[in-house]
């Protein structure tokens, strides 16, 4: 009979149940009762001291009991279970109903365009980009261009020099006395890069980028430099009908001569602002090798002969899209660069 001594009843066992909100403390709860030690296995137990009849009804209320408390446990470990989901759920999630950061779309800066625009288009004629340094020497940036000291084009270059006699390099001229140092004709080559002068207002900024360009083959004529000049241009202004003209001129590493017009791409030629009202607009300066750089840098006048042209990327990139600010490229406004997106 002691063995079947009072036992809680179920509603108390429920009770205990109710309270435990952990797997861990619910698994110990079961084992207190239907353990190999639990109370209920124990009075299971005692019923064999009992006379047939009482055993036969304790015996029952026992397994009811029994039965009782393991639905209990499930359904305790059911909610327990469902809860530490919900728990992992609530701090694992994500609401897909904020609204998202904004990944702010960056751009290449309209000059870099530009440049990588007339790298591309020279490369795929063959032509090697090439660069060099912006600190020149004397030499590189004047005397191996035919401009012996005391000429004239220096002082139309305004430059800035150093206290050690070096330059800031006027022009991207410089790079082809270096490239020719290291090249044999047949050759053709650009060079791109910031160059620097002494000039400052609303079409001249104290360093701009420049495009050089260089070909040197057998029987290279002006008719050649005209003809890649001419599709050059039409292809950049994205018109196969844009005029162009060459009207001699004067550069001392050239001879002959001569600049580049296209006909006003703002007005179609009928005369503006930006062209003065001449309907043409001076994109590029260019001319035949002059015989003395030739000389200098060793090139056998016999076989070859070339052209060279050179033109200001900022100008062609205002043209291009309509600027009328030269200095709106060197205030990183995002409003004004975020255009060219
Ligand atoms: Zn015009």
């Amino acid at each position: 009979m002691e063995n079947a001594a009072p036992l809680a009843s179920v509603a108390e066992v429920a009770e205990a149940i109710a309270r435990v909100d952990t797997i861990v403390d619910l698994e110990q709860l079961r084992v207190q009762w239907l353990g190999k030690k639990g109370h209920l296995t124990r009075a299971m137990q005692g019923l064999a001291g009992l006379d047939p009849e009482q055993r036969r009804a304790r015996g029952a209320e026992l397994n009811q009991q029994k039965n009782a408390i393991q639905d209990l446990l499930e359904q305790r470990r059911a909610e327990i279970d469902q809860q530490v989901l919900e728990r992992r759920l609530a701090s694992e999630s994500i609401d897909v109903t904020l609204p998202g950061r904004n990944a702010v779309q960056g751009a290449l800066h309209p000059v870099r365009q530009t440049l990588d625009w007339i790298e591309d288009y020279f490369a795929r004629l063959g032509f090697d980009v090439a660069d060099g340094p912006e600190l020149e020497d004397d030499f590189h940036n004047f005397t191996a261009l035919n401009i012996p000291e005391d000429h004239p084009a220096r002082a139309m270059h305004d430059t800035f020099y150093l206290e050690d006699g070096r330059v800031l390099r006027t022009h991207t001229s410089p790079v082809q006395v270096r490239y020719l140092a290291e090249h044999q004709a047949p050759l053709r080559m650009i060079a791109t890069g910031r160059v620097y002068r002494r000039d400052s207002d609303l079409t001249h900024t104290p360093m701009f980028h420049q495009v050089e360009g260089l070909y040197l083959d057998e029987g290279a004529s002006f008719a050649d430099l005209r003809g890649l000049l001419a599709d050059f241009l039409q292809e950049f202004f994205g018109s196969s009908s844009l005029p162009v003209r060459f009207r001699p001129s004067y550069f001392p590493f050239t001879e002959p001569s001569a600049e580049v017009d296209v006909g006003c791409v703002i007005c179609n030629g009928e005369g503006c602002r930006v062209c003065k009202n001449t309907g043409w607009l001076e994109v590029l300066g260019c001319g035949m090798v002059h015989p003395a750089v030739l000389e200098m840098a060793k090139v056998d006048q016999e076989q070859f002969t070339g052209f060279a042209f050179g033109l200001g990327v900022e100008r062609l990139t205002m043209l291009r899209y309509g600027i009328h600010d030269l200095r709106l490229f060197f205030e990183n406004d995002l409003r004004f660069l975020r255009q060219f997106a």
